[in-house]
């Protein structure tokens, strides 16, 4: 098997730049700003789009909606939804606390879904953005401090710590993180990393993240490890395709999502009208009303892109008897009461990657396990369009470090690239001619 290196390079380059949901945001925004594509606000009117146009527009900094206007009017959406938010620990108010009087410790919480011991012993840093007074009132500031800051050590197993500690740890008291020797302040060096001072710190929204670099590895170079897979991998892989493939009938959009973590029931969240706000604002920039606009999202399709579960190793029973998805199979679609697949739906997405000549494998949840849902059926609450929920295949989901394969990446660029190419046309509720 080749393994595409620079791809994977690119991929771990962004991750490196996506610390946060704030950073992701960033770095997808300064790869469309390469390619020339127009920053538009929410707070401002968009006028008349031009045909062939590019844009992107943010909410709060943390989600992104990118476009791309057709030349020959407006049949369609083609979206692609993923998130841009990952497991981890969030930095509390008042953080420094001082221990038995030689250490500082952070006060943290757990954002999203993570065993907090699979963050032990590893370098980690803060990065998010600093909220600072001005003269006029109130400016975010993104900061990354990008040094090996804090460790959560572990207890010792002579201690009564490792394998002898049954229970998941107390996040309140046992998974703080050392930062110093008394006296040291997180805020200090935030406000440093930003470039600003420490007492125009109003408020902050701060996380840890882990500071490992991704990694290929594997006998065959097959496999690739590093922090924050689900779901960087499939927002690098939406952003790659976005700006790779040109539709002329229909409006490609790339959605990066905050808060897919917590229940995206955020303001910039899949459950938020930002998609929805976004998709009229179009259709009133080409001069289309409110009708073209049902028609086209009904005539549209959405992949929601969430990493999802190969088979493990270790573990091959927790997987169904019968769907078996493998690292390096290529795309999965996944099917469950979590997610908005449905027969049709995964046939269009099917049919698209078969024309493509890209490998698909199916996900079903084994039945005595519940199993995890995405943003699809919760975007859908607010944009019924038909959706496949869909995603690379890797194992450790939520942990700092999580594993894939090398081969997927690209298998996953070049679905999505496909997808965006594709002529849909919608003939009736069941039947869709894929061009
Ligand atoms: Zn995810």
């Amino acid at each position: 098997m080749e393994t595409n290196y620079e791809i994977v390079k690119q991929l771990f380059d962004f991750i490196d730049c996506s610390p946060t949901s704030c950073h992701t945001v960033r770095a997808a925004a300064a790869l469309m700003d390469q390619e020339g594509y127009t920053r538009l606000s929410e707070l401002e009117d968009w006028g008349a789009l031009t045909p062939g146009g590019r844009y992107y527009v943010t909410r709060s900094m943390s989600t992104v909606i990118a476009f791309r206007v057709p030349e020959n009017g407006l049949k369609g959406f083609s979206i692609v939804a993923p998130h841009g938010d990952s497991p981890c620990f969030k930095v509390k108010g008042s953080p420094e606390m001082r221990a038995d009087g030689h250490y500082t410790k952070l006060n943290t919480e757990i954002y999203g879904g993570t065993d907090p011991r699979l963050w032990y012993d590893r370098p980690l840093s803060v990065a998010g953005r600093l909220i600072l007074r001005t003269e006029q009132g109130v400016a975010a500031k993104l900061v990354d401090i990008r040094k090996d800051l804090m460790v959560i050590p572990s207890l010792a197993p002579h201690m009564g710590g490792g394998a002898q500690q049954q229970n998941r740890p107390d996040p309140q008291r046992e998974t703080l993180p050392l930062i110093g020797r008394e006296e040291t302040s997180l805020l200090e060096l935030a406000a440093e990393a930003a470039g600003a001072k420490r007492e125009d710190i109003l408020s902050w929204d701060l996380y840890l993240y882990n500071r490992a670099r991704g990694t290929v590895f594997g006998a065959d170079d097959e496999f690739i490890a590093a922090p924050k897979l689900d779901d960087l991998e499939c927002a690098f892989a939406a952003v790659k395709a976005f700006m790779a493939a040109e539709n002329p009938d229909n409006c490609t959009v790339c959605a990066v999502f905050d808060n897919e973590e917590v229940g995206s029931t955020t303001r910039q969240g899949a459950n938020s009208t930002f998609l929805m706000d976004v998709l009229q604002r179009v259709c009133k920039g080409m001069g289309l009303t409110e009708f073209d606009c049902m028609r086209a999202i009904q005539q549209g399709f959405l992949l929601s892109a969430d990493n999802a579960h190969a088979v493990h190793p270790n573990y091959p029973e927790k997987t169904d008897p019968t769907s078996r998805t493998y690292l390096n199979g290529g795309p999965v679609i996944k099917f469950g009461s979590g997610y908005a697949t449905d027969g049709i739906t995964a046939g269009v997405f099917q049919h698209i990657c078969e024309k493509a000549g890209v490998p698909v494998q199916l996900f079903y949840n084994h039945s005595n396990i519940r199993g995890g849902g995405t943003l699809g059926k919760i975007s859908g609450s607010q944009v019924s369009i038909p959706t496949v929920d869909i995603g690379v295949p890797q194992l450790a989901m939520h942990s700092p470090y999580e594993t894939g394969g090398a081969a997927d990446v690209q298998h996953m660029i070049d679905a999505m690239t496909a997808f965006y190419r594709a002529k849909l046309t919608w003939k009736s509720d069941g039947e869709c001619v894929v061009k």
